[in-house]
């Protein structure tokens, strides 16, 4: 563990990148996205440019330290990343598919993908010499973001619900991060927007109405999911990622576009949003972006009532799209994971059930091969596994 302080800046890094229009910026914070997307009335997130030329992966390479690939190459870091893609024949079997992968981000040091974000972001807030580190969660990128603070020794506030569970509760407490309890999610933003507008804290997720992705350097830490499996000779056409606002779609999507204009993939693979209830797909289907979607749902690290441009980029040039996966197929698809020796958040086993679903309508042939993106571990999901 490194927690001197001291992080290391990509020497590639060359510049800022709005997703939508493509106008360029210096390196700097910029949380609330493209100032003039936002001023047109359609917030749009921005993505970090590399310069020069992409390299081409080696197999087996070097993992996470994807220096010429991500904002920081050292800095805080815990230990994430690295985690393991595994063939899982007996899975690929049931679903009637040539090969199954499961990329397991449950394995990461606080037990969930959020631990990539939160090593970038907390790097960036380190570089840039932020004395507070602020977001809005209720859930596993609380726990993480709390962790690497701690880790960075940087205070940390954290706004989530008033009924945060108590296993989250506990680990905040004794991560040592500061917790302010909120009944709306959008009361949460604003108190996030307060602490960075008015007290120049350094935020790690959204706090816009209407929302853009997380800050684009702990987005930019989600690079590295698609980058390891392609290192390790993985090259899936169908991959599902549970999804709420669309920050580990967009980093994968992201990785794999440049590794395609780098000549190492053919293409990219079909990416799906697997979602409790219907938003992004509604969005696909014409709906306006920026509407209020409501529903409700137990798979609570994807629940939330809005859709970001960069999920449904990343969806639709990916030629993927958006699964549906109501609760009762969810815990039907965890609990087949289950059985298969992986123990995961409702969400993540949503994503079994969205494979069954896509597989069931012809939109994955048996000729194919599939990779779930499990995203957190099961053991801390509040859901009641016995309601169902
Ligand atoms: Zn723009």
């Amino acid at each position: 563990m490194r927690a001197t302080g001291r992080v290391r800046r990509n020497e590639r890094l060359a510049a800022l990148r709005c997703i939508a229009c493509h106008t360029q910026y210096p390196i700097a914070d910029m949380p609330t996205g493209c100032p003039r997307c936002a001023g047109a009335g359609h917030p749009s997130s921005v993505e970090a440019v590399y310069a020069g030329a992409p390299l081409p992966l080696q197999p087996k390479s070097q993992g996470y330290r994807w220096g010429a690939w991500l904002p920081y190459s050292d800095g805080i870091s815990l230990g994430e990343g690295n985690t393991p893609c595994l063939d899982v024949p007996a899975l690929a079997r049931t679903l009637g598919v040539e090969q199954l992968w499961i990329k397991h981000e449950g394995m990461n040091p606080t037990g969930s993908h959020k631990d990539r974000m939160s090593a970038q972001a907390v790097s960036r807030a380190l570089d840039v010499g932020a004395r507070l580190v602020v977001l809005a969660s209720s859930g596993n990128a609380a726990v993480s973001a709390a962790a690497y603070c701690a880790a960075a020794g940087l205070p940390c506030e954290i706004a989530t619900y008033s009924d945060l569970p108590a296993p989250f509760a506990r680990a905040l407490r004794e991560y040592g991060a500061m917790r302010v309890a909120f009944d709306s999610g959008h009361a949460r933003w604003d108190h996030v927007r307060r602490r960075v507008e008015r007290d120049g804290a350094f935020a790690v997720t959204n706090y816009c109405v209407p929302p853009v992705g997380s800050p684009v350097f702990g987005v930019e830490g989600y690079r590295a999911v698609a980058l390891e499996w392609v290192a390790q000779g993985v090259r899936p056409d169908h991959v599902l990622v549970p999804t709420a606002r669309g920050d580990l779609l967009w980093g994968v999507y992201s990785a794999l576009r440049d590794l395609v204009h780098g000549g190492v993939l053919d293409r990219v693979p079909q990416l799906w949003a697997v979602e409790p209830f219907a938003r992004l797909s509604r969005v696909l289907d014409g709906v306006a972006l920026q509407s209020e979607f409501e529903g409700r749902t137990a798979q609570f690290s994807t629940a939330g009532s809005t859709v970001t441009l960069q999920q449904e980029m990343a969806a639709r040039l990916s030629g993927g799209g958006a699964v549906l996966v109501d609760d009762h197929a969810a815990a039907e698809g965890m609990s087949r994971l289950a059985k298969a020796g992986f123990w995961v958040e409702l969400c993540a086993g949503a994503c079994y059930s969205g494979a069954w679903q896509l597989r069931s309508a012809g939109r994955i042939a048996s000729s194919q091969q599939v990779l779930l993106l499990l995203t957190a571990k099961g053991d801390r999901d509040p859901f009641p596994f016995d309601s169902l």
